[in-house]
């Protein structure tokens, strides 16, 4: 049986609804906030608040608005087939949400927790305003398996290096089981003033470059519970194997719907556990690797949560003394075009434009190959995946940039450079992937290779030199 998550008594006197605040967790099942809103036998209130206006909250790139808007919808949809809907407004979430509360006599305002820095300012500013106006206001755990606060060193700080941290986490008590999707939701029956999703322009127009997008995804929480039967029932047996192939479609491609909370990890670790009693030997081992990589999205919000700056600065000081030469504009857009001349680069960078994704062995070569091989800061990239990646994380993807870079927590080390022929013969060895992406790939309409991957190998030692004089 599952336990309600901890459901304050209401201490109140205000006689309205119970407001739900949905945020990075578009979903009805596993939803903390939700299920204490619900057990509270009030109507409920379901909004989301599109925030682009709150200093320090990062403005969504592209393909993260296009995937809000499906999930919006998606979300909207599901709570009127409940009985209830979402409200939607726009602008600075504190007064919104308290102009709600005031507005439906509320009584009570329940949220699932963000992460940071910025967000984490935001609702404690609220929850005292809300709490000031006698509103029970309570913030519950929804998108972690651990919250970074709890996993802690034997000398109460917080970790810098991934095994460690993993068995930490793994030495408490197990993840809680996921609450079950409520049968109904029932809405508030007054009035309040809702935004029509479409006037929020979430979805590129002039150009329309969503198609790709939409052949490859289909947000939404039914999608993400589809996604995730079928990984399991498809692929976990084959994961630690071919995991590192992109032309496999060995991995889960879960990350947007975990991004955008349409499936929790809760969800995701006890349905791997359920589907693991059955496996054994190598089967077994792989499924302990896939919940070991939901484990680095673990990390990455731990290390963001004690590091806001993820994103801007580099977690090692001693890179800041990184010798960036001046920005070639011109490369980094071949960069982004995939026009490098090298295919696997050229491949992952195609892939992420025209569906908004890519394989993770190819973030970590064309990563590196941007860092490393053209001596470009890794913020450029950072920027450019934040902009076209529909599962483009505050979390995961500094984390990833910084890894790669060598400047970040538990990296790769700087002189690790993926030299991205080797990587293409040894993880795409039938050019399956190559082909599926760079359809010109070994004819002459092929551009030549950008870059002398040994010359270029060579000047990013020598800068990383520099940095070693400063540690
Ligand atoms: P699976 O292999 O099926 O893994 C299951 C889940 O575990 C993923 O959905 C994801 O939530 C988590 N996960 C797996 N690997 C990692 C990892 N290395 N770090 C953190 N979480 C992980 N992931 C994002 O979700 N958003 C990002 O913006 C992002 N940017 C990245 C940038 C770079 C430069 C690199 C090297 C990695 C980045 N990753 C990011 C991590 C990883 O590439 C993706 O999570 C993964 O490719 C998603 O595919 P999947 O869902 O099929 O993963």
């Amino acid at each position: 049986m599952t336990s309600l998550p901890h459901t304050p008594a209401e201490s109140n006197e205000h006689v309205g609804p119970s407001v739900v605040w949905f945020r990075d967790d578009l979903r009805v099942g596993d939803h903390p906030a939700l299920h204490a809103a619900l057990a509270r036998h009030r109507p409920i209130v379901a909004v989301y608040v599109f925030d682009d206006e709150s200093p320090g909250v990062r403005t969504l790139g592209g393909a993260a608005r296009w995937w809000l808007h499906q999930s919006l919808r998606s979300l909207g949809a599901t709570l009127e087939a409940l009985g209830g809907g979402l409200i939607l407004r726009r602008g600075p979430a504190a007064p919104i949400i308290t102009e709600i509360a005031r507005e439906t006599d509320a009584a009570a305002v329940f949220w699932n927790r963000r992460y940071g820095s910025a967000e984490r300012m935001i609702d404690t500013a609220i929850k005292a305003e809300l709490r000031a106006d006698g509103v029970d206001a309570h913030s519950f755990a929804g998108s972690l398996l651990f919250e970074p606060w709890t996993i802690q060193t034997g000398q109460g700080g917080s970790y810098s290096v991934f095994t460690p941290f993993w068995r930490a986490c793994q030495a408490g008590p197990p993840p809680r089981a996921p609450y079950p999707s409520p049968d109904t939701v029932s809405g508030w029956s007054g009035s309040l003033a809702t935004d029509s999703l479409d006037d929020w322009g979430l979805e590129p127009s002039a150009p329309d470059w969503a198609d790709g997008l939409r052949a490859a995804w289909q947000p939404g929480e039914t999608s993400a519970q589809q996604m995730l039967g079928r990984f399991l029932a498809e692929s976990l047996p084959r994961y630690g194997a071919e995991r590192d192939e992109p032309a496999q479609n060995a991995t889960s491609r879960l990350s947007p719907y975990l991004r955008w909370g349409e499936i929790s990890p809760h969800q995701v670790w006890a349905a791997t556990q359920e589907a693991q009693r059955s496996l054994s030997g190598p089967a077994l081992a792989s499924a302990t690797r896939f919940l070991t990589e939901v484990g680095w999205r673990e990390f990455a919000y731990h290390v963001l949560f004690h590091a806001p700056e993820l994103a801007t600065k580099n977690l090692r000081p001693a890179f800041d003394a990184f010798p960036w030469p001046e920005l070639d504009h011109e490369a980094v857009t071949a960069w982004q075009q995939g026009r490098t001349g090298f295919a696997l680069v050229d491949a992952g960078m195609r892939e992420l434009w025209r569906t908004g994704s890519m394989h993770n062995r190819v973030r970590m070569v064309t990563a590196s190959f941007l860092i490393k091989n053209m001596l470009v800061d890794w913020r450029v990239g950072e920027r450019w995946f934040w902009d076209t990646l529909v599962d483009a994380d505050a979390a995961s993807n500094p984390f990833g940039w910084q890894w790669v870079a060598g400047s970040g927590a538990d990296a790769a080390p700087y002189f690790r450079i993926f030299n991205p022929e080797l990587q293409a013969a040894k993880f795409d060895p039938h050019q399956q992937y190559i082909r599926a992406n760079v359809p010109e790939y070994g004819t002459d309409a092929y551009p030549a290779p950008l870059v002398d991957l040994g010359e270029t190998r060579r000047a990013a030692l020598a800068a990383y030199d520099k940095v070693k004089a400063q540690s």
